[in-house]
């Protein structure tokens, strides 16, 4: 994860100057949950069970990865936070919210979806753009989400 999140950052100055310099962090979370956030201010999380469950290809890893970087070069973190976690930390959301950035959290893949819809939309954009400056093959996205949706499904099945 850590190589290919260094892959991609190397080609942040293209879509947002000076972004190189920030200081940007990955993080795997050891917990079996199918999920990836961002807090923004460069940080992303992606957890253990979104590598295991959904058996992705690197291409596929990278998108995802790419996607939590746009929201972070477009600074849809701070304007979803600002929006949001007032009414997210008086609801569900913030007890299941885990560590290490619990105070911060952001479902974006799964759970609870806090960024809009124009969010995501400019995030896979830039994301699919990062990929391909940085070699990736973006025509690996649409399986990132067959993969994602087909894994709830089963999840979905299991419980009923
Ligand atoms: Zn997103």
């Amino acid at each position: 994860m850590q190589d290919i999140f260094n892959r991609l950052i190397r080609h942040v100055d293209a879509i947002s100057p000076e972004a190189s310099k920030w200081s940007w962090e990955i993080h795997v979370v050891d917990r079996g949950i199918d999920n990836a956030l961002t807090v923004g201010a460069g940080k992303v999380m992606v957890y253990r069970g979104l590598i295991e469950h959904l058996a992705l290809s690197e291409d596929e890893l990278a998108f995802i990865v790419a996607h939590e970087i746009g929201h972070n070069l477009r600074l849809h973190a701070r304007e979803t936070l600002s929006n949001i976690l007032p009414i997210y930390a008086a609801g569900v959301g913030l007890s299941q919210a885990l560590t290490p950035w619990s105070s911060a959290m952001i479902m974006d893949y799964g759970v609870a979806k806090t960024m809009s819809r124009s969010q995501e939309v400019e995030a896979d954009r830039i994301g699919l753009e990062l990929m391909a400056r940085a070699g990736f093959n973006p025509s690996a996205a649409p399986n990132t989400f067959v993969k994602f949706y087909e894994e709830e499904a089963m999840k979905r099945d299991a419980l009923a």
